[in-house]
């Protein structure tokens, strides 16, 4: 090498280096700060479910993504500037949350897609996403998934790339081999290991099925197939690393023992005896009740779907003790949190499955007020995420729905939505009429 070639290859490595120092810098100077969208929604009446009450000609303030004053319209300001979202003769209730989705859901019968491969259902869930907020839901606790399939849908949502709603996932249901799941592990050491598996991909929440399914052509849904051992470590080591821990559940001495080890929640609960309900109670044990997949508006569902008819049988009887149970679980007092393990916005009894399972509560014995907490400020509570969502509070992130008549009276209210937010961005509006 030349020494001009030399020196000029150094002075050309000096200089990339200057600029690699110099760019961070010089993109910060170039760089203005985006001015946060101010919003206000005026002369709603707002449902104030941490307080079961309402707050009439009120106006909410969003900047951003959050909201920041809350109240009457005579004490809170509207900013100069903000864009104005007429709410007159309207309600504003929180957006639903519904805490048992499979967003990938591929249920066997007619309309089952075959050979779906792990690319295609991401994108099938991210469009799943999208008809869930302009479902009114804006918050899902996904209860198993495949192939990792749900991290990379809520990177996607929680980046801005896609509209979704925010997820919290359990990612693979853990099950001891031959149980109701995919991912199968044995012993304690098993579980273990299968429970750190997920957290490292990114669970938040831990799914074991500790009894069978209502679609299993084998065992009994009441059966307890887990050890005690292998239920004790599991739970264990979730709670070790930050996780809670749900189970799908049927069988009483399962549940009681899952109790006994601390376990968060239950899905579906058929079959709960009042010691169950009552020790939950005590615990502080949520119960995602799951209605409307044994209800008979689901039964128009699996017949269109092709179920079979042993199916349509089972689900007939499972049916009528399902809600007994529940209607012993909201006498007795259990925390409930809504979800309906079908897809938010499935067509279920003329409405939502998110609905129609919020209005089988009060046919259970809550009132509207209950039902639509069960779908708001209960399952905030359940996720740990009350700070930030589950009531029109200052501070929350401004998940919202705009409605035209009070679901806090008659929670069939929820059918109609005029306007979907989240996060301070309009997802979703009825009227074609744009004023934002
Ligand atoms: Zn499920």
């Amino acid at each position: 090498m030349s020494k001009l070639v030399k020196k000029l290859a150094r002075a050309a490595s000096v200089l990339a280096l200057v600029s690699m120092v110099a760019s961070p810098s010089a993109i910060k100077a170039q760089t203005a700060p985006t001015p946060v969208e101010v919003k206000a929604l005026v002369g709603g009446t707002v449902i104030d479910v941490l307080n079961g009450k309402n707050i009439s000609d009120a106006v909410v303030v969003i900047e951003g993504d959050r909201i920041t004053a809350v109240g009457p319209r005579s004490s809170v300001a509207i900013p100069q500037g903000a864009i104005i979202i007429p709410a007159e003769g309207k309600w504003i209730s929180p957006g639903l949350m519904n805490m048992h989705v499979h967003l990938g859901l591929n249920l066997p019968g007619a309309s089952y897609i075959y050979n779906e491969n792990p690319q295609a259902r991401i994108l099938r869930m991210t469009i799943n996403g999208r008809k869930t907020l302009e479902a009114g839901v804006t918050t899902v606790r996904l209860t198993g998934e495949e192939n990792g399939s749900d991290f990379v849908v809520k990177k996607a949502f929680d980046e801005g790339s896609f509209d979704g709603p925010r997820i919290a996932t359990v990612g693979q249901i853990i099950v001891p081999t031959g149980g109701h799941g995919t991912l199968e592990a044995d012993g304690p050491d098993g579980f273990a290991k299968a429970v750190r598996q997920q957290i490292k991909a990114g669970a938040t929440w831990i799914k074991f099925s500790i009894s069978g399914g209502i679609s299993d052509t084998h065992g009994s849904i009441a059966a307890a197939p887990m050890t005690d051992d292998e239920l004790r470590v599991g739970i264990e080591v979730a709670h070790r690393n930050g996780a809670k821990v749900t189970a799908h559940n049927g069988a009483p001495v399962a549940a009681l023992k899952a109790m006994e080890y601390g376990v968060d929640s239950f899905e579906h609960g058929y079959y709960f005896t009042d010691p169950v309900l009552k020790m939950m109670k005590q615990k502080g044990t949520w119960l995602i009740p799951t209605m409307v997949v044994s209800q008979p508006g689901a039964l128009e569902f699996y017949k269109r779907i092709g179920s079979p008819q042993w199916y349509l049988e089972r689900q007939k009887v499972v049916g009528a003790e399902h809600l007994a149970m529940l209607r012993d679980a909201v006498r007795i007092g259990v925390p409930i949190a809504l979800g309906t393990d079908q897809f938010p916005f499935e067509p279920n009894n003329g409405t939502t499955a998110t609905v129609s399972e919020a209005e089988t509560y009060v046919l259970a014995g809550m009132t509207p007020m209950q039902a639509l907490q069960a779908a708001t400020t209960m399952p905030a509570r359940m996720l740990g995420m009350e700070a930030d969502i589950g009531s029109i509070t200052a501070g929350k992130y401004a998940d919202i729905l705009i409605l035209p008549a009070d679901p806090s009276k008659d929670i069939s209210a929820l059918r109609t939505i005029d306007l979907v937010m989240k996060g301070g961005k309009t997802v979703y509006r009825r009227a074609p009429k744009a004023t934002n």
